[in-house]
Parts: structure tokens; C-alpha cells; sequence
């Protein structure tokens, strides 16, 4: 009997999601930083691993992929513009990735900013969206390699999928990436109340992960640089000197990566 397509986190390390999307009988993994957690997932659902996705080329998403393949023969897939060991299939945009065993199709964007060569892999059919670390629930990667414009058009191919698309991010950053959305947009009432929420899943112990592309853009200010309340506390910060959307963007980032 097929079974319809599920997708499952499998924490690892501080605060890593890896994702495992299953048929309850196959299983490709995204990111797999780490070998030992995926290798249990696998055993204790019984699956076989089909394939193996990377978005970059960080330890902490790719540092499994050579230990997984001792165990299993499978294709790995990754960005072309970044050097990884083991990619057998180098993917750039426009590129998709079939996957018989899972009957799953996934489409490649190019989506430069936190590396030089980071993509990401949507499930057009499914609305799912694999974004590694560019997106995350309320923020976005740090720019190690790109410019503060990459990461801009980055993210509007992002924001640019339906709505309902689930945004399954690497991290589990939620919480203080929302404190700092209710920083920079005071007056966002949909931020404090989803931090609110954020706050009290973590309370319970649940992941705060997969959110929507609907709602990082109502709530995420890395999404919504070019509204008023946000260009007005950059402002009142002393941190924007010119009104223009990239340079908002620059300052919001870097307002980020020193707020405590
Ligand atoms: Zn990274």
C-alpha cells in the first residue's frame, strides 16, 4: 500500500534539525550533519535511505553525508557551487531532483547570502520548501560569504512560493529570533503574539518548525525590511542613514548579530 509522503525532524546537536521525508518505507534526509541520529531515525522507523540533499556546504549539515554512505549506496545531491565531498549529483537553479523511491519531485533554487553556493529544494506539489539556513522561523541566516543583496533576492524567491508552503529550516532559533522581531517592529501585534506562542511550544518541549511562508511574512522582519515601522525604528536607532530597501536590510542584519 503507498503511504502518502511525511516529513520528520531528527534533532541533533545544540539546536539542528535534520529532515527525513519518508514513505514509512524509504527515506531521503536533508542536511544530515551529524550520522548517528539519522542512523537511529532510520532503525527505529524501519526505513531504507534512498538519497541524501544538502543545501551548504557547514559541518553541521553536511558532516554525516561520509559516514551515511559507508552504510548506504545512495546519490547525493548538492550545490555545484560549493566544494562538499561525496556530491554525485551537483544541482544548480533550475535543476530538479526526482526521487523514484519516494515518487517525490523537488525543484532547486540558487539562493546565495549565508554561503557563496547555498540552495534550496521546494516540493512544488507537496508546498514544502527545504531552505537549510537562509530562512528561519522569524530571521534569516548570518552572511558568512554573500552580500547583504544576494541574501535579499535570496529571500524574495523565498517569500515569492504560495503561502502555504512549509518552511522546514536547520535550526530551532525561534525564540530569540522573535524577540528581536519585536525589537525592530513594535508596533507588528502578529509578532509579540507569535512569540507569545514560540515561547510556550518551547515551554512544552515542542519544535517550533515547519512554520509558512505566510506567516514569516507577516512576522519576519528580515522578510519585511521595506515596511514603515521597521525603517523607522532603523532610524531611531541611528542605524539607517539612507531610506533604501537593501541598506535597511544590511542594518537590520547586522543589528541582529550584536542583539542580546
Ligand atoms: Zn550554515
Amino acid at each position: 500500500m503507498i503511504q502518502p509522503l511525511q516529513v520528520t525532524a531528527v534533532p541533533a546537536f545544540a539546536d539542528n534539525y535534520l529532515w527525513l521525508i519518508h514513505d514509512h518505507q524509504h527515506a531521503a534526509v536533508v542536511d544530515p550533519g551529524d550520522a548517528a541520529p539519522i542512523e537511529a531515525a532510520l532503525a527505529a522507523m524501519h526505513l531504507k535511505l534512498a538519497a541524501i540533499l544538502l543545501t551548504h556546504h557547514h559541518g553541521d549539515h553536511a558532516g554525516g553525508v561520509a559516514d551515511l554512505l559507508k552504510h548506504w549506496q545512495v546519490p547525493v545531491f548538492g550545490p555545484a557551487r560549493e566544494k562538499i565531498a561525496g556530491i554525485s549529483h551537483p544541482l544548480v537553479e533550475g535543476d530538479s531532483v526526482a526521487l523514484p523511491a519516494l515518487g517525490l519531485q523537488l525543484a532547486v533554487l540558487d539562493v546565495p547570502g549565508h554561503t557563496a553556493g547555498h540552495i534550496a529544494y521546494v516540493a512544488r506539489q507537496q508546498h514544502w520548501l527545504f531552505c537549510g539556513d537562509t530562512l528561519f522561523a522569524g530571521g534569516c541566516g548570518r552572511l558568512f560569504e554573500g552580500t547583504p543583496a544576494q541574501m535579499t533576492d535570496s529571500l524574495a524567491k523565498l517569500a515569492a512560493l504560495p503561502g502555504d508552503t512549509l518552511v522546514y529550516c536547520a535550526h530551532e532559533y525561534t525564540v530569540s529570533n522573535l524577540r528581536f522581531a519585536v525589537a525592530a517592529e513594535p508596533g507588528n501585534a502578529d509578532v509579540a503574539q507569535r512569540l507569545a506562542k514560540a515561547m510556550a511550544a518551547r515551554e512544552r518541549g515542542e519544535a517550533t518548525v515547519p512554520s509558512t511562508i505566510g506567516l514569516e511574512k507577516a512576522t519576519n522582519p528580515f522578510l519585511r525590511y521595506r515596511e514603515p515601522g521597521i525603517v523607522q525604528t532603523l532610524k531611531a536607532e541611528g542605524r539607517l542613514q539612507q531610506e533604501e530597501p537593501v541598506a535597511a536590510f544590511a542594518a537590520l542584519r547586522e543589528w541582529k548579530n550584536s542583539y542580546r
